[in-house]
């Protein structure tokens, strides 16, 4: 198995390629000095205008949004240590660090809803959580309270499978919540430390959807001490800047304090996790770098910065 750093390089290639392009050519050099500075070090290079100019265009391409460009923009021309690429590193890692801590997991079950559009790679991203979770030495059950998605249920149950965990399902058209309290009950007698619940991405209206994800949380939090634990919004990254809609939506009906990226090996907007962190201050928890069940890695904001800037420029 690849080590986990050149996984996430090998999902974040397409964007990595895209800097690279743009920044190819750059003067790397330290800071300029400003005039009430010490003067730079002999062999010192300035940042040329030209360069700032293609580092901020290649940041708008890679989908890192406007407010996080401005802020990287910034920070890159008033600190004056190391090189271009050291500066940008640097204050992208202080962004993706600098969000609301993720929960830690104390209680049996540690209850986790995944929620987010259809076609993000919701169900996709619950099958591999399962598998992650498990192959970590975890005891874990899913329940798949989308009960309207006859093919997500049985892709579902194909993956919980492969993963070797417990699934918890009901008719079609059954009652969501009504699932999840039997899920919960489910994994509290069979002791399960993780329980991710697979919830609707869509019903007939927005009203309706928020309504029963607010039902399936008040369920969750009568019967375990503070759950949900996690909520976790699934966005697709090659959607790029309307993933920011989606989740200020979600963010609000669903209180999601952790994103999943899912699809970052299919587009050149890997930057979109450092607009995510900027604007909404949330963890980005997880990646998702490909179809196979063990394409879901652990976010590592140092590794993600790294894999983005791979080759000096
Ligand atoms: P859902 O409707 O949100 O539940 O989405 P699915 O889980 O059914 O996924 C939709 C499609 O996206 C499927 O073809 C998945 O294989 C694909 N998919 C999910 N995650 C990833 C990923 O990280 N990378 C790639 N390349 N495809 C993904």
């Amino acid at each position: 198995m690849a080590s986990l750093f050149s996984r996430i390089r090998a999902g974040l290639a397409k964007t990595a390629q895209q800097i690279r392009e743009r920044l190819g050519s750059a003067d790397d050099g330290p800071a300029p000095v400003s005039a009430a500075g010490a003067p730079a070090a002999t062999g010192a290079r300035a940042t040329s205008v030209e360069t700032l100019e293609a580092l901020e265009d290649a940041l708008l391409t890679a989908d890192v949004g406007l407010p996080a460009t401005d802020k990287i923009m910034t920070a890159v021309k008033a600190d004056r240590s190391g090189t271009l690429r050291d500066r940008v590193g640097r204050v992208m890692q202080r962004i993706l660090t600098d969000v609301r801590p993720a929960p830690e997991v104390t209680t049996t079950p540690h209850v986790v809803l995944i929620v987010g559009v259809n076609g993000t790679g919701k169900t996709t991203t619950v099958g591999k959580l399962a598998n992650l979770h498990r192959t970590s030495g975890r005891s874990v059950m899913v329940c798949a309270a989308d009960t309207f998605r006859a093919a997500a249920v049985e892709q579902l149950a194909v993956w919980t499978e492969r993963a070797g965990v417990d699934l918890v399902r009901a008719q079609m058209g059954a009652d969501p919540a009504a699932v999840t309290f039997d899920a919960v009950s489910a994994a509290k007698a069979r002791g399960r430390e993780i329980l991710l619940v697979d919830t609707a991405g869509r019903l007939h209206t927005k009203t309706n959807l928020m309504a029963e994800l607010d039902k399936i949380r008040r369920i969750v939090g009568r019967e375990v001490p503070g759950a949900p634990h996690e909520v976790l919004l699934v966005l697709d990254a090659t959607v790029g800047q309307n993933g920011l809609v989606q989740a200020r939506e979600f963010m609000a009906a669903s209180g999601a304090n952790g994103i999943v990226l899912t699809k970052l090996d299919g587009t050149a907007k890997g930057g979109i996790a450092v607009a995510i962190a900027y604007e909404l201050k949330l963890p980005i928890r997880y990646i998702g770098v490909g179809e196979s069940i063990d394409d879901l890695l652990p976010f590592d904001a140092g590794a993600y910065v790294d894999a983005l800037f791979t080759e000096k420029w």
